[in-house]
């Protein structure tokens, strides 16, 4: 059978981007006899996740769902690649939408500072809440608790965000956010460059909350932000956490850095949130280039190099840059047509999910096609192209 294929690169870029822990958030103190340490080894990292009574703790205040604690065992154990995991990691919640409920057992006081975090987080991101309705199967239900945790990302069904009496709206937003998706500022990729863990002063059982999650993602977005409301502090409060409470566990490795978590997102945690949930909508346009590398005198069949680039515009016009600070998923739907002795046989489609890169409006796949010429047909490319596909950032 002749046919005539082209193949781009595909590219999964799955996101999570980093997270972080004011004093009063490193407090859900995981304990019990039967808690279990498991280790996986994650791109040469140590991922440490504390398993107590069924609970899967990737750090104190981020819960894995056993689905997600099966894919680190599978990924470790299988050298899965890192696209596939990330793509069930953490789900994305559909069209940015959050559907919730607020637990009987919560104060006034601490729904009050629940419906402030709704709102700033209504107001100042792409994020929509909705009160959970019977229709409605997929949703948070925030509770009362003696600690402060979250799953990460939508995990389906009813899922918890636990909260103490006290907490701030600062510790809602963090909270919020991990059951978005978004992960600690310290478990970024390259934390190293710009902190350092003094692990000497953290108790083993708290190393977890170090754990570098950033291996799981493909991205970090915008530069390491020690102000993030997804940052630890330099200290901690918390005598179960520093053996020396007076001394650091991160320092910055620049001493003009500050590590203080703010009290509300930061410039480059909205880019992250806007990164997972932002509605965006540029225009594609592209060229492809083909260079040939290799002909069959006898058959006719030839290799081509294949070069598409894309470049993306904000208006239909397409006279402007689409230039974000923040890397831009969006899907691309490819289409190649098999052409058989002229007449057009097979249209193939299938999507692939990009970044635009932070920064830029243009870059380039590389790829090869082939066509068969033999006796009695004749294969070549007709067309070949690419289109976005809407919602862009919502592939997940
Ligand atoms: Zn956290």
């Amino acid at each position: 059978m002749k046919k005539m294929k082209i193949l781009l690169p595909v590219m999964l870029f799955l996101v999570l981007i980093s997270c972080k822990n004011n004093d009063f958030i490193i407090d859900s103190k995981p304990s019990g006899k039967d808690s279990i340490w498991h280790t996986f080894k994650i791109e040469n990292e140590d991922i440490r996740v504390l398993e107590v009574n069924s609970k899967y703790f990737l750090s104190d205040d981020v819960i894995l769902t056993k689905d997600q604690f099966n894919y680190l065992s599978y990924y470790n154990a299988e050298k899965k690649p890192k696209s596939l995991i990330m793509t069930d990691f953490a789900k994305l919640w559909p069209n940015g939408k959050i559907y919730y409920t607020i637990n009987n057992n919560v104060s006034a006081n601490l729904s009050a500072n629940i419906n402030s975090a709704i709102n700033w987080l209504s107001t100042n991101t792409p994020l929509t809440f909705a009160v959970k309705s019977s229709s409605n199967s997929n949703f948070v239900k925030f509770n009362s608790s003696t600690g402060n945790n979250s799953l990460i990302g939508m995990t389906g069904g009813e899922q918890l965000i636990n909260l103490t009496s006290d907490a701030s709206v600062s510790t809602a937003i963090h909270e919020i956010l991990h059951a978005c998706g978004i992960h600690h500022e310290m478990g970024r990729n390259d934390r190293d460059n710009y902190v350092t863990i003094n692990t000497s002063n953290i108790y083993s059982n708290k190393m977890h909350n170090f754990n570098k999650v950033g291996v799981l993602a493909s991205v970090d977005v915008g530069i390491f932000d020690s102000r993030s409301i997804m940052m630890y502090p330099s200290k901690t409060s918390d005598a179960s956490f520093a053996k020396n409470i007076n001394q650091n566990i991160i320092t910055a490795n620049n001493s003009n850095i500050v590590i203080s978590p703010n009290s509300y997102p930061t410039t480059t945690d909205l880019l992250g949130i806007n990164m997972l949930y932002g509605n965006e909508k540029p225009y594609l346009d592209y060229t492809v280039t083909y260079n040939k590398i290799f002909e069959d005198g006898l058959s006719g069949s030839y290799e081509n190099e294949v070069i598409c680039t894309f470049t993306f515009y904000a208006d239909k016009a397409k006279t402007i840059p689409y230039i974000k600070q923040y890397p831009v998923p969006v899907v691309i739907e490819n289409y190649s047509e098999q052409i058989i002795n002229r007449v057009p046989d097979i249209e193939r489609t299938y999507k692939q999910s990009i970044l635009i890169p932070a920064g830029q409006n243009s870059f380039s796949t590389y790829g090869k096609d082939y066509i068969d010429r033999e006796w009695g047909d004749i294969y070549f490319l007709e067309k070949s192209g690419s289109r976005p596909i809407y919602p862009s950032t919502h592939y997940r």
